[in-house]
């Protein structure tokens, strides 16, 4: 860790506190641009020799000065996105509710966001604009470098570094809080909270991910301001979902998410599954602890398989709902399927080639318990998914017959088939039609 909380902090006055906050100069940290992409520095370089002030800001200088990779660069500066696109070939405004420039330098996209202000500005509605429960909808007014670090969401996210001087300029001693390994909201946090309630989520997925604790004003709001992630996009919450569970730290995520009852308005079928409620719990902690060991080992995660599994619960309920209305087997699994996703995506919009893969890993549960037209099944695209899926209902206590140790010991006996080998092996499975090779299974009796 480059900036380690044992490191005795510098005495504030051997730091040049000016008018726009404290400047941490060059040899009295441990950055240095080498921690920054060269384009970054390229391009902060190239404003300030325009006559504006620019710094890389945010993420980047937080997790250089952790001893971690960044793993974009954001530069902030006083110029105006015309201004700045005016400087750039490859430069695009983008955005509407909160515009920024895209710079392209190489192979690299950095974004270039004008200095914001909080400050309410009445005359300027197309500018800034609020819901009446507080939410910002608009926020393009210009501002200050300070009215800039008092808009960002952390006080960690709030560090501005100037490559050409090797300087650190810290407005709300955000780098105590990194050295406390603390995260607190820059402001009051319910009306933070409330301006924009994905702010509630990022403080989950960075404290999980910097393993910080939450301050105590920071969180008391937090529960009770649950409700209001019903406000948030359902396309912004797929992307915010894909960082909580797809990023290495899921697990502690969805804790966290549970403990402040977020859970039940980003999953609400998730959360209501009170049939068999413990099994789902421990469906669920297998399936996020396996998929952070994933994810740490380099090896690939899917959200088709994420959210098929974490929404598995909801789809045996919804099974046994229309079971009492006397459906067929087969219209029932397709009528939970149908009825869990449609209901999902208003609130997080999973894009429909996962949904698509989602309800063939579904409609593959039946089938795979029951052990028949092995090869076929193997042959099949989501086979893998849908096995690791019989796998983690049977570890968390469904019992299915032994059919995840029988598919283990098939696919040892004929990795062959693996390939998208339909050839039957006869002593499996002897009754397979020729005629439909990849096929979503049809469903004869209760499975
Ligand atoms: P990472 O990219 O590693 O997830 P990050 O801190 O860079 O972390 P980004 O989403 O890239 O996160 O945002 C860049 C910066 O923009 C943040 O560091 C923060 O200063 C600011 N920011 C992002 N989202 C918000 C928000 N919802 N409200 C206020 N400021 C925000
Ligand atoms: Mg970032």
């Amino acid at each position: 860790m480059l900036y380690s909380v044992k490191k005795k902090p510098k005495p504030r006055n051997l730091l040049k506190k000016n008018a726009i906050g404290v400047i941490i100069p060059d040899g009295n940290h441990p950055l240095s641009p080498m921690h920054m992409s060269s384009g970054s520095c390229e391009i902060v370089t190239k404003l300030q020799k325009s006559g504006f002030d620019a710094f890389l800001v945010g993420g980047c200088v937080r997790d250089a000065l952790l001893g971690l990779n960044p793993k974009d660069f954001d530069i902030a500066t006083n110029a105006n996105p015309k201004e700045i696109k005016l400087l750039f070939n490859r430069a695009k405004i983008i955005g509407r509710r909160f515009q920024i420039v895209h710079v392209q330098l190489n192979r690299e996209i950095i974004e270039v966001t004008t200095f914001r202000s909080n400050q309410k500005h009445h005359r300027s509605d197309h500018l800034r604009h609020q819901t009446k429960t507080g939410m910002l909808t608009r926020d393009n007014v210009f501002g200050s470098i300070k009215d800039d670090a008092n808009r960002r969401d952390l006080s960690i996210n709030a560090l501005y570094y100037n490559p050409s001087d090797n300087s650190i300029h810290d407005f709300l001693d955000s780098l105590t809080d990194i050295k406390k390994n603390i995260i607190r909201i820059v402001g009051d946090p319910t009306v933070r909270f409330k301006e924009d309630p994905v702010r509630l989520l990022r403080v989950v997925r960075f404290s999980t991910k910097l393993n910080f604790k939450i301050d105590k004003k920071t969180a008391e709001p937090m529960h009770r301001l649950a409700n209001t992630l019903q406000q948030i996009p359902a396309p912004r919450l797929f992307e915010e979902c894909l960082k909580l569970f797809l990023g290495g730290h899921a697990y502690a995520n969805y804790k966290l998410l549970v403990k402040y009852n977020f859970m039940s308005y980003l999953m609400p079928f998730f959360a209501e599954s009170k049939v068999e409620a413990d099994r789902a719990k421990r469906l669920v902690s297998k399936l996020l602890t396996n998929t952070d060991q994933r994810v740490h080992a380099g090896k690939p995660v899917t959200p088709a398989f994420t959210f098929a599994a974490l929404l598995w619960p909801a789809v045996q309920k919804e099974s046994l709902k229309h079971m009492r209305n006397g459906k067929t087997v087969q219209i029932l699994k397709m009528l939970a399927a149908d009825g869990v996703i449609s209901k999902q995506i208003q609130i997080i919009a999973i894009p429909r080639r996962y949904t698509t893969a989602m309800k063939e890993i579904w409609q593959l549960q039946g089938p795979l318990q029951k052990k028949e037209r092995a090869a076929r099944l193997m042959g099949h695209p989501r086979f893998r998914a849908a096995y690791d899926l019989l796998l983690l209902r049977e570890e968390s206590g469904e019992s299915l017959g032994g059919a995840g140790i029988w598919w283990t010991k098939y696919q040892e006996q004929y990795p062959q088939n693996r390939l998208n080998n339909c050839k039957t092996p006869k002593a499996i499975s002897p009754n397979i039609s020729r005629r439909r090779r990849y096929f979503l299974p049809k469903f004869k009796d209760g499975s």
